[in-house]
């Protein structure tokens, strides 16, 4: 992806209503840029399949501006936009055979036979399938069909393709491939994707960035990386990745740094990303993997009691009472280390500052 600034698509203060009444996005801004993969992450109802919808062109925005290259869209036709489009349901045409899916958006654009050959040949090898262009989609597998329905998007050379939980109907194993292959797809044609999904390892695993969408507004925008490490708020910390919570009462803040007492009487170090001020209760955040056994180097020390262990090959995932909440997890690297844990027993643990996130509470 080129970081050089070029915007394909903005939303700018876009809202949806459907009903008149109910927001169901609320005040969209986004500039994606492009070449792009970029996201759009959220629970079922969030208003992800509804600003694509917006973006193609078959749903109206309520208020605020959609561009397109730089131009607004809000009155442009779907047909006029020039998107390539891929939804869970591959809407493949059932009597006509894979080369024939593929040559139909090249045809309604008037090209050439030749030329229509030449590229729907291009778009089967592209998704190694260059042996079925003679099947009809009921000759496929589901994975088979939603490749056909991949290459149908690209094959006339958009700048932009959506895809709309594309991989929603597809086994674990094959729906991981496909993640692969369209990351793989999308570099090398360097075209710009929105896509839209609920499932965060999908999401981490294929984008630039990643837009996380609750109730119609989207929650933080930002690289994969930055929204796992750096969650900045609780439904994010919350929806990215697992999380330990401890919630309590900030008793002061210096600088970055939160000093919390917790509900069990604890006091803990936090950074103060989102927790308000003192004598505001906070939800702390801390990563399993980021706790450790013992204290030593641990700014903050506490004592957790084993409840339950459940070895996993490369790491332990152990599960511990932790300033009265029993829903504690630490993963113990696969070590010597491990073999002090006793389901029962007390064992010292911590974390840096810096690993443990001063949250709202929800
Ligand atoms: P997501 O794709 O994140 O699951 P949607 O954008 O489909 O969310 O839906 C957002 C909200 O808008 C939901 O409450 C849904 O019920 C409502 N909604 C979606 N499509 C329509 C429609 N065509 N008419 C009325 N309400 C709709
Ligand atoms: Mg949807």
């Amino acid at each position: 992806m080129e970081a050089n600034g070029d915007i394909i698509v903005k939303f700018d203060r876009v809202q949806k209503s459907y009903d008149g009444e109910i927001l169901v996005v609320k005040d969209f801004n986004i500039d994606i840029e492009r070449g792009e993969f970029l996201t759009m992450l959220g629970p079922s109802g969030s208003g992800k399949t509804t600003c694509l919808m917006m973006l193609a062109g078959f749903e109206p925005a309520t208020h605020g501006e959609i561009y397109l290259n730089g131009k607004p869209i809000n009155n442009v036709p779907p047909h006029k936009r020039g998107i390539g489009m891929v939804f869970q349901n591959y809407a493949l045409f059932p009597h006509m055979s894979v080369a024939e899916n593929l040559a139909f958006p090249l045809k309604v654009r008037g090209l050439d036979k030749a030329t229509v050959d030449q590229k729907v040949k291009r778009a089967l090898d592209m998704v190694q399938l260059p042996q079925m262009a003679g099947r009809r989609p009921a000759q496929l597998s589901g994975g088979q069909q939603q490749r056909v329905a991949v290459a149908r998007a690209l094959v006339f050379e958009p700048d932009l393709v959506l895809m709309d939980e594309p991989l929603g109907a597809l086994d674990k194993n094959l729906r991981e491939e496909m993640q692969y292959e369209i990351k793989h797809i999308h570099e090398q044609l360097g075209v710009s994707v929105v896509y839209v999904t609920h499932d965060q390892s999908e999401a981490l695993t294929m984008s630039n960035r990643i837009a996380v969408f609750n109730d119609g507004v989207v929650q933080q925008l930002a690289a994969p990386e930055v929204l796992y490490e750096q969650p900045s708020n609780a439904f994010v910390a919350q929806f990215i990745g697992e999380n330990n919570k401890l919630y309590g009462k900030v008793s002061e803040i210096s600088g970055e740094t939160a000093s919390v007492e917790l509900d069990s009487g604890t006091r803990v170090q936090a950074l103060a990303v989102n927790c308000g001020g003192t004598g505001e209760r906070t939800m702390l955040s801390i990563r399993p993997e980021r706790v450790v056994l013992g204290d030593e180097g641990a700014s903050n020390k506490l004592t957790g009691k084993v409840v339950e262990l459940i070895y996993l090959g490369d790491h332990i995932r152990c599960r511990m009472e932790v300033a009265g909440h029993d829903d504690f997890i630490v993963k113990v690297p696969n070590s010597h280390a491990h073999a002090a844990l006793k389901v029962g027993e007390e064992t010292p643990i911590g974390w840096v500052t810096e690993d443990c996130r001063a949250l709202d509470v929800m």
